[in-house]
């Protein structure tokens, strides 16, 4: 057991599975919620992730929400504030990273936080307080065409200065080489002269790793998921070899897929092409009100005994392309995302205990019509891609492994192999 609770709470769904899921490999048992829980959490876990949709509401919005939050992780006995964002440090002068770190700054009573997006392993790294994508500046990268937080200034400080009344300062790169009582003393000379956040660099994990012991008297971290790495052994916490042991896997097995990324489409094929059994279902069918789920579910009912099933709406750009000319965008992905959720819905019903579902609006939507609120989480398929496991009331007798793989994640092999990876 630890002494303190991490608290975590993540501006989006799959972000905060991602910080879940680095917070397990350091040996943290974790349990990440859907948005906030109405009781206490009542479970044993070492950390908790709230996954919130913050990242692009109105900042009073997403400052009230987080308010909420670090309120009901505080009930729960959080010692530590982890406020996770995007690595690319998605936000317009308007927010949201710097009016929610006031907001949790002020109601948490500190003058100091950290800022760091960094996370080298993904190609993110910090240097001089600029942040680099892969091999390209911030603002040269695709993230200057983002249709709604267009990264313009790849400058950290001054990104985050334009969004908040505090004084913005940098923990550079010579400070971090030095390790941990450099970062602590650099933090106390900046908290003297009036800094209250400060952007620091991190081009490796072993900055990482030295950036968490002089973290640990902070009451709150501003990051993406990278920040996570460092912080394993710090307060106390216990490394738990078996942090990411999740109940003994069960029942039949299913993969839903309405992802039509790269990645996932070449993730169907391989699929296919290795003789897995997998059935298209036809948007312009579902439009039509054709019961396309009904028939999905008994075509999958003769054959879930034989081995995993697909059932997938998975398709090439330009057939996308043609179902949104007929549809309109915004309708086929929401005929498809319900219809998806209704076969997820179907398929435990008809025994499935191990799901993976690809696509991230389609996760949201699979996730809602599981009713599952909880999911503590286990071991890693991918980067950013763990196995979880859920209680729900469609499977009472001891809940439902759940994989949510967002679009461009995972190797060709993630759907043949994912399974091997639960035992
Ligand atoms: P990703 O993580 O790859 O972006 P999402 O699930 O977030 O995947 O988004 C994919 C969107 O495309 C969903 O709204 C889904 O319903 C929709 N969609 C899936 N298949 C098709 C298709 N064949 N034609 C049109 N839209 C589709």
């Amino acid at each position: 057991m630890t002494t303190t609770l991490l608290g975590c709470i993540a501006d989006d769904f799959t972000g905060a599975t991602d910080l879940a899921s680095n917070l397990v490999r350091t040996g943290l048992r974790v349990i990440q919620t859907m948005g906030i829980p109405e009781g206490p959490l009542g479970e044993a876990a070492d950390a908790v992730v709230v996954a919130l949709k913050t990242r692009t509401v109105p900042a009073d919005e997403a400052v009230a929400q987080s308010l909420a939050a670090l309120a009901w992780l505080k009930a729960q006995g959080a010692g530590q504030i982890y406020f996770k964002y995007c690595s690319t440090f998605d936000s317009t002068p308007r927010g949201n990273i710097g009016p929610v770190t006031d907001a949790l700054m002020d109601a948490l009573g500190t003058d100091f936080t950290i800022a760091c997006p960094a996370f080298p392993e993904n190609g993110r790294a910090v240097f001089k307080g600029t942040l680099f994508v892969g091999n390209e500046l911030l603002h040269e990268s695709g993230m200057r065409n983002h249709p709604l937080t267009p990264m313009t200034d790849s400058n950290l400080v001054r990104v985050l200065q334009a969004q908040t009344p505090r004084r913005v300062g940098l923990i550079d790169h010579r400070t971090v080489a030095r390790g941990a009582a450099a970062i602590t003393q650099r933090i106390a000379a900046l908290r003297n002269e009036g800094v209250g956040m400060a952007v620091v660099d991190a081009v490796s994990n072993d900055d990482l790793r030295a950036m968490g012991p002089a973290l640990a008297s902070l009451p709150l971290l501003t990051a993406g998921s990278g920040v996570a790495i460092g912080l394993g052994a710090q307060a106390g916490a216990t490394r738990l070899a078996d942090a990411a042991q999740l109940p003994l896997p069960r029942g039949l097995r299913a993969i839903v897929s309405g992802s039509c990324s790269a990645a996932t489409n070449g993730q169907v094929a391989e699929f296919i092409a290795r003789g897995g059994a997998a059935l298209a279902v036809d948007p312009l069918e579902l439009a039509l009100g054709h019961d396309a789920q009904a028939r999905a579910l008994a075509w999958a009912q003769e054959r879930l005994a034989g081995g995993p099933v697909l059932v997938y709406a998975t398709a090439e750009p330009d057939a996308v392309r043609a179902v949104q000319a007929h549809l309109g965008a915004a309708r086929a992905g929401e005929i498809v995302e319900q219809a998806l959720a209704g076969i997820a819905r179907g398929l435990v019903d008809l025994g499935v205990r191990q799901l993976i579902v690809a696509g991230g609006e389609t996760s949201g939507a699979c996730v809602q019509a599981l009713g599952i609120t909880r999911m503590r989480i286990g071991p890693q398929i991918a980067p950013g891609v763990p196995w979880c496991h859920a209680p729900t009331l469609l499977a009472p007798d001891g809940g439902l492994h759940i994989a949510l793989k967002s679009g461009n994640f995972g190797a060709r092999e993630f759907f043949t192999q994912a399974f091997d990876v639960l035992g």
